[in-house]
């Protein structure tokens, strides 16, 4: 901001915007609340605050300098909370590399981010090994590891984290720099061509933070997230920041719980010994949660889980509620740091029915969010609940572009709003609901159908374990849906069945007469994306 907008006294200080100082208050206002990994560390905030200053030291001391890209692989850890914040408090940038792409994708990601270190998991050794004779940029690597034991490799290591932690000093005086600095960079998941890298600054997610504490710690009751919670994520790290939740967790102070690699086992066993409040996750992972075996005797009653990343299903909704976990909806993508939608439920007796319907919707904007539903021609479609148009949005805390593309980061921002591709209606209360990505809308004789309505209805009937519906093309029709159902073990289902459950609701006039084109095929599982999404684009590719 220019001194022709503010006025300011030549002493008064410009305070940036920095990641650094979401680390003020909760180090000095609880410094014994607890950080935890797996079953196997803890320890306090005051510790953790140490820990940065040695991460930051150690880092320096390896060479990391401002500007440095430093890429780290590994699994949800205290480690990686400790890099959320000391790489970018260096004014370096921080790579989460998204490690369930494939190694070539892997070396895309690490080579056009430019990346100069990488720590990375010994889990993941396997993958740089393959493409070690070709990775240009990387000076150095990190070795990250929970036991002793040296792995075999034929990588060589500047050190292995906790030694170098050790050898590190505690105190660090982080300098004070443009809060426009760059911070974190990672790669988009989606399915089509080279994944594409996004950005964010210390401004952007410092404010991203405070925008997402205002809309989750202000409900009167329903999906609060306060300082007497117990957050574990379920979300993987490289994703989105977590959602952004690390930060949000630090900056309330609140006790932190990270699982490590994800095993249903250790995952059910930490949230209910370290008894978990809040957690995050798409939809594939509670459902992985819901089939284990332990899942109905575990207490989950204190449970507040916000899911994301994918559509919730109404099915899914009703069940968590019956175990007496909160659970609700929150929306954004990789290209907006991300929360840009929360479902919470209104503070008002509400059948439920009624509950289910809100608490499956995409939600309304958070703070600081301009969310639009808009025509071809960007005008915004009525508020009715019904009229469709794609969802833009501007916030301050979106992507200034993708990484070195400046013709699809046009493409992205045109008009000047950000357009997410996702296809949505509103209604009079602001609540928004995805019915489809534009790219997943199946067109029938012209029509627009949604995909993720028909999928909600299948996945009601309670032989269902999972279904996504697909268009493909059709001489006559444009398209014509395909319902891919896995069924659960010992389901009594067949397609005359699931058919007449699907038209019952199109002779009910709920969903359009085109639906009766549907045709069904059962199947043993339904291809993921690498965070656990239904990859539409590849079904498509395989079924046509
Ligand atoms: P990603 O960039 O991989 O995080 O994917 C973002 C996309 O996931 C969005 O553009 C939406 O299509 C989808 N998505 C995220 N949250 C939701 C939600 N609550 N309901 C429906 N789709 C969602």
């Amino acid at each position: 901001m220019t001194d022709n907008l503010i006025q300011r006294t030549m002493s008064a200080y410009n305070y940036p915007l920095l990641i650094k100082n979401l680390l003020n208050a909760p180090v000095v206002d609880d410094p014994q609340q607890q950080i935890i990994y797996r079953d196997q560390l803890r320890f306090s905030y005051a510790e953790f605050r140490q820990r940065v200053c040695k991460l930051a030291n150690a880092l320096s001391s390896i060479g990391v300098k401002p500007g440095d890209t430093v890429a780290v692989m590994d699994f949800d850890s205290h480690r990686y909370l400790e890099c959320f914040y000391a790489v970018p408090m260096l004014g370096a940038v921080l790579h989460t590399v998204n490690v369930r792409l494939s190694p070539e994708q892997i070396l895309y990601t690490i080579d056009h981010a430019e990346d100069d270190y990488i720590l990375v998991n010994e889990e993941f050794l396997p993958i740089l090994e393959q493409i070690k004779g070709r990775i240009d940029t990387v000076k150095d690597y990190v070795l990250l590891q929970d036991g002793q034991q040296q792995p075999e490799t034929s990588l060589n290591f500047v050190g292995e984290y906790e030694a170098l932690l050790d050898a590190a000093e505690d105190h660090y005086d982080f300098a004070d720099f443009d809060e426009n600095t760059r911070a974190t960079t990672f790669y988009t998941t989606g399915t089509t061509g080279l994944p594409k890298g996004v950005y964010f600054s210390h401004r952007q997610l410092v404010l991203h933070t405070l925008g997402a504490l205002v809309a989750l710690g202000t409900p009167t009751s329903q999906g609060r997230f306060h300082q007497g919670d117990v957050y574990m994520p379920i979300t993987p790290m490289f994703h989105v920041h977590a959602w952004g939740f690390p930060y949000l967790a630090t900056a309330l102070g609140v006790k932190q719980v990270y699982p490590g690699k994800y095993t249903p086992d250790m995952l059910l066993q930490l949230l209910t010994t370290e008894k978990v409040t809040l957690s995050h996750c798409v939809p594939t992972i509670l459902h992985l949660l819901m089939s284990h075996p332990d899942f109905a005797t575990a207490d989950l009653s204190n449970w507040k889980v916000l899911i994301g990343g994918a559509a919730l299903p109404q099915a899914m909704c009703r069940a968590a509620l019956k175990k007496g976990i909160d659970i609700f909806s929150g929306y954004g993508m990789s290209e907006t740091c991300p929360v840009l939608t929360i479902a919470h439920v209104p503070d008002e007796d509400l059948s439920e029915d009624e509950q289910v319907e809100i608490r499956c919707k995409t939600g309304r904007p958070i703070p600081l969010v301009d969310l639009r539903v808009v025509d071809e021609e960007l005008e915004e479609v009525p508020r009715d609940g019904d009229s469709v148009g794609e969802i833009v949005v501007r916030a301050p805390w979106l992507t200034q572009g993708y990484l070195k593309d400046q013709r699809n980061s046009e493409v992205l921002w045109r008009g000047s709003y950000l357009h997410t591709g996702d296809v949505a209606h509103r209604n009079k209360q602001n609540y928004v609901k995805i019915t489809d990505r534009i790219k997943d809308v199946i067109k029938i004789g012209g029509e627009w159908i949604s995909s993720l309505e028909i999928e909600d209805l299948i996945c009601a009937l309670p032989g269902v374990a999972e279904a996504a519906v697909i268009g493909l093309p059709d001489d006559k029709w444009g398209e014509k849906p395909l319902a891919l159902v896995v069924k659960k073990v010992d389901a009594d289902l067949n397609e005359k069945g699931l058919l007449q459950h699907i038209h019952s609701f199109v002779d009910k006039g709920i969903i359009s007469k085109q639906v009766v084109l549907l045709k069904v095929q059962f199947v043993e599982s339904i291809a993921k994306t690498s965070v656990g999404k239904v990859n539409k684009r590849g079904l498509r590719e395989n079924y046509q």
